[in-house]
């Protein structure tokens, strides 16, 4: 299908939660849940001593001057904020005869704000760990596992009762006391690794997987692959529960879980969404050397499983960095710019402050200014689509399960971090490249879902199930472009190692040998002119990738990019090419009618983000051009800055949303102040036969001249302080 005749499918068909498609394709189509028109929501997290200082009423009246359409208020779980009689549910020491979660709710309701009851199913007090040892999680020597500072509190586990028995009854006595709108569950399930726990609940799924699992996450042990499935088929069992318990208080009712995570994760994000009507990503902010564009990722990430349903992100005003520091907010440029990513990717922005009684007020404004913006202008944060025509494969499995890019397995035990930084490094070079696309998942791979976009851009996916590759070769048969790099589909979902590349048809390579690497000071060399190596006049060498996977081309061509070994960087008399040439291709091209195939036999990309040279850069977006061929892309921005640019389809038209970057803080936080970059020149494709009457800048709240021919729209943006989106209607 192409891009315009997707256009005219409906959106409410894009809409429909896919995890209930199943339960209500015989019941005819009800109206949308209230969540799914959410824009705003605010969370206030008490603590156990706000009791008795809480100013209801104020706190009420900062909530509703963000305009929030729900606000997160603690009901249970750890602390009950209210007079709770389920037994073993620790009541606030200091409630004394308030009810904070009562009196808080009545306060949102008066100001039409809906509330989402926030629980904690984590952790319990020693009564309960007491009374119902069985709820909690144990070591091996059957030692309970308490919290790492708060010690007094024991960790309940997801395979015993306390999520099938006690968490209901909490959510039934509040459902009953207050009907709220919806739960939440701090902490749980989460996209991160697996726990393995050894109380009576755990032995007895031990025994039903062949035995215990491995404590880290290895995907090589047949345990641990059971393992992982008995976990998300849990997951899934407790959240249909609590979805369900959650309904029986009032229909339009809905529990959400904690994800997020941003692009690392362990978890299976598409099985997540199967059973998740909101997707919350509590993805707050970021700390150390987190490059800024990590919350517009994690935003790309939730598309790609959410397909147009609710997803929001929690923002955190206080200063989340390394250390932490829970009671003094953040720069409110580094809050904002956060809160613009999740907008520009499509989620709804949710704004937290943590404790009743805050001696830092820094934060309010940032989120007010905000917010109070985002109210003004809540049509154009209606999507209905992206329109981005180049799709990046979310390579989940690898990510997750990718251990040994060597045959020695030298890569063991690496971290997330680093089997994440493949899709880090093509994403760098997208927003250099300023390309508009969209993450698809890697089990989504469908005809229907991959159809509309004219590239697929596959960072070393390594691990792909036979599924997904089905799913590429039709999408190239179809006539679409490729774009994979290093041992893509080598390996299935799993890790178990193919005979050959299960996508070596579509390369055009066959493996020809083990990896090579890490190894530096290795080089690329440029056999002949052609448009991927373009502007690299004054050199025949580029920089090599870290690691490259030998391999042979299956048909005879004349190679562009040739390898150069590595030879000794050190020390300086040792520096010459041993192998000054050979025709070991370092890329291969194929062109078949429309499409077009670029393969990277080396890491390229991952080079790319961990060394910063900007050869590489230039070379992925050279090639990511070329695999367009002729045909323009839907929207082109061109100036001066880094920006990372998304493109909606919305209910009164377009909108284009350009997140400005450039800044020292852009890999490093916080942002303290922005640096404004000027003009930018867009070329924005509309449907055929749409006439645009207006262009507006919202964010400084101006209309801009623009020349419309046929479905091309030009105007030029002024320029971009922090966050501009530029609505086309
Ligand atoms: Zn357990």
């Amino acid at each position: 299908m192409r891009r315009r005749e997707f256009l005219a499918v409906s959106a409410a068909a894009l809409a429909a939660p896919r995890g209930r498609a199943a339960e209500e394709r015989s019941t005819p189509p009800s109206k949308p849940p209230w969540y799914a028109s959410m824009r705003r929501c605010g969370q206030l997290n008490f603590n156990e001593r706000d009791p008795l200082t809480l100013d209801v009423e104020g706190w009420a009246t900062y909530w509703s001057s963000l305009k929030v359409d729900a606000l997160l208020l603690n009901g249970g779980g750890i602390v009950a904020f209210y007079p709770t009689e389920v037994p073993h549910h620790h009541r606030s020491e200091f409630l004394g005869r308030r009810d904070l979660f009562g009196e808080m709710t009545a306060e949102a309701r008066k100001r039409g704000i809906r509330v989402v009851a926030r629980m904690d199913c984590n952790f319990a007090y020693e009564e309960a760990f007491r009374a119902r040892p069985e709820w909690f999680e144990r070591e091996r020597d059957g030692s309970p596992r308490r919290h790492g500072e708060s010690t007094w509190l024991y960790k309940t586990c997801m395979f015993g009762p306390y999520f099938t028995e006690q968490m209901p009854a909490i959510y039934r006595e509040i459902n009953r006391g207050y009907a709220p709108d919806g739960f939440f569950t701090n902490g749980w399930p989460s996209t991160g690794g697996l726990t393995v726990c050894y109380c009576e609940s755990c032995q007895k799924v031990y025994g039903r997987i062949g035995g215990e699992p491995p404590g880290e996450t290895d995907a090589t042990s047949p345990v641990y692959r059971r393992f992982y499935e008995a976990c998300m088929d849990r997951i899934a069992e407790v959240w249909r529960l609590w979805d369900q318990v959650a309904r029986e208080g009032r229909p339009d009712s809905v529990y959400v879980g904690n994800l997020g995570g941003g692009i690392r994760v362990v978890k299976d994000l598409a099985r997540l969404a199967e059973v998740a009507a909101w997707f919350n990503a509590d993805h707050q902010g970021r700390a150390g050397d987190t490059p800024i564009w990590d919350c517009a990722q994690q935003g790309r990430v939730a598309q790609s499983v959410m397909k147009g349903r609710t997803i929001t992100n929690v923002t955190g005003a206080y200063s989340n960095s390394r250390p932490v520091w829970r009671h003094v907010a953040k720069p409110a440029a580094e809050t904002t710019l956060w809160m613009a990513q999740t907008t520009a990717s499509g989620m709804v922005p949710w704004f937290h402050w943590l404790g009743g009684a805050p001696e830092d007020q820094r934060w309010r404004d940032a989120g007010r200014d905000f917010f109070a913006w985002l109210a003004r202008n809540e049509a154009h944060f209606r999507n209905r689509r992206s329109v981005a025509d180049l799709a990046v494969l979310f390579p989940q499995s690898t990510i997750a399960f990718y251990r040994s890019g060597s045959a020695s397995g030298s890569w063991r035990g690496q971290e997330r971090a680093q089997t994440s930084e493949y899709l880090q490094g093509l994403y760098y070079a997208l927003l250099e490249g300023r390309f508009l696309f969209d993450f698809v998942h890697e089990k989504d791979l469908t005809r229907e879902t991959l159809g509309r976009y004219r590239a697929l851009l596959i960072p070393n996916a390594a691990h792909l199930s036979d599924e997904a590759c089905n799913g590429i070769h039709a999408f190239v048969a179809g006539g679409g472009s490729l774009l994979a790099t290093f041992e893509t589909s080598r390996y299935d979902a799993w890790g178990d190692r193919r005979d050959d590349l299960a996508l070596g048809d579509l390369l055009g390579a066959s493996v020809a040998g083990e990896v090579i690497g890490p190894a530096g000071n290795s080089y690329m060399r440029m056999e002949r002119p052609h448009p991927l190596t373009e502007g690299f006049a004054g050199t025949t060498l580029l920089p090599g990738p870290e690691h490259r996977l030998p391999v042979r081309a299956r048909e005879a061509a004349s190679p562009l990019l040739t390898v150069v070994p590595a030879y000794p960087a050190f020390p300086p008399e040792m520096v010459y090419p041993r192998t000054p040439r050979t025709d070991e291709p370092a890329v291969l091209l194929r062109e078949q009618g429309r499409s077009r195939v670029v393969y990277f036999p080396g890491d390229v990309e991952r080079t790319f983000w961990r060394s910063g040279n900007p050869d590489l850069g230039r070379l992925l977006a050279q090639a990511i051009r070329w695999l367009r061929g002729p045909e323009p892309a839907p929207v082109t921005v061109d100036g001066e800055g880094v920006v990372e640019a998304f493109a909606w389809e919305t209910e009164p038209g377009y909108a284009l949303h350009l997140l400005n970057y450039t800044n020292p803080n852009m890999t490093r936080g916080f942002v303290r102040r922005f640096y404004a970059i000027g003009s930018q020149t867009v070329r924005f494709d509309v449907a055929p036969g749409r006439t645009i009457t207006r262009v507006e800048a919202l964010r400084v709240r101006r209309a801009l001249p623009f020349r419309q021919q046929g479905t091309a729209v030009r105007f030029e943006v002024p320029g971009v302080v922090d966050y501009e989106v530029v609505a086309l209607s």
